[in-house]
């Protein structure tokens, strides 16, 4: 069933930001790893004790964001969606997400741009569907699909190594490039005159958070730099399948650093809760506030 918790909303300056959730939080040992109950509780302030269990393992949902600017719609990270990877257990129930991005007013004809932030399996598999003619087609058959070129060619090499992470790239991103529906783009490419590719490199080699700038505030879409809000104040905190830990970490402590200047409006892809919080600087350094629901 649709909640509103599945699509929370929000805005900076002119543009409008809207969640749309394809998985509930679940426990996700790992995502980051070492976090026990007491890692979580020193924190209190701004870890909301509904986002870790019993056990101290992070609980972590998924989500897509979509940017609204100028009469331009652009969706970053398209989920799980139906495909399935060899190797893994088929998923138990279809993908909500389309239905989702429907209930927010939102047709797959009315996306301009999609971005993806990397080519893991849960970023990339509502970029393409299959037709009833058996064909694979692009789910936004309006949009321009951008990739990053290093990415593009990390993740060919790994899904070719037999990475699963990588198993749904010969679906959902190839056949886009094949058909002409896709564009290879730089790690700092600018989507619109507010919207840009932020390089957080790490978890992937070609891995891209997306910075919103203006001139009434700034807000970024994690993607897979952080997977928990926790990693905010233990930025040295890495997740599993990071492809390189130390170089993910140093990203983060590059960003808070960045973010220690202003607020900044954080738009967490596996955040648990609403996904979407100010990053506020206070005396002590900085909390972090959920947007409430
Ligand atoms: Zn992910």
């Amino acid at each position: 069933m649709l909640t509103r918790s599945h699509i929370p909303a929000s805005r900076v300056g002119h543009v409008s930001i809207i969640r749309i959730e394809e998985a509930d939080p679940v426990p996700t040992p790992g995502f980051p790893a070492g976090t026990t109950l007491d890692t979580y509780r020193r924190y209190s302030d701004s870890i909301d004790p509904r986002w870790y269990d019993s056990d101290g393992a992070p609980l972590l949902g998924m989500s897509g964001f979509v940017l609204s600017t100028g009469g331009v719609n652009v969706l970053v990270d398209t989920c799980n969606g139906d495909w399935p990877v060899a190797g893994l257990p088929p998923q138990p129930e279809a993908s909500p997400f389309v239905g989702r991005l429907r209930a927010a007013g939102l047709a797959p004809e009315d996306i301009h741009v999609v971005v993806n932030t990397h080519l893991h399996l849960d970023h990339v598999g509502c970029n393409t569907h299959e037709a009833a003619d058996g064909s694979v087609v692009a789910t936004f058959p309006n949009a321009e699909y951008l990739f990053v070129d290093t990415e593009w060619e990390w993740a060919q090499q790994s899904a070719a190594a037999g990475n699963p992470s990588c198993g749904r790239v010969d679906r959902a991103v190839a056949p886009l490039l094949e058909a002409g529906r896709g564009r290879l783009v730089s790690m700092d490419h600018r989507v619109t005159d507010e919207i840009a590719l932020l390089p957080t490199p790490g978890h992937t080699p070609g891995h891209v958070s997306v910075e919103v700038t203006t001139d009434a505030g700034s807000a970024v879409i994690t993607g897979d730099m952080m997977h928990h809000p926790i990693q905010l104040f233990e930025p040295g905190l890495c997740s599993l399948f990071e492809e390189d830990s130390d170089e993910a970490a140093r990203t983060r402590i590059a960003l808070l650093e960045r973010w220690r200047r202003r607020d900044v409006l954080l738009l967490g892809t596996h955040f648990p809760g609403s996904g979407i919080g100010l990053l506020e600087q206070d005396a002590r350094g900085f909390r972090y506030a959920e947007t409430a629901l």
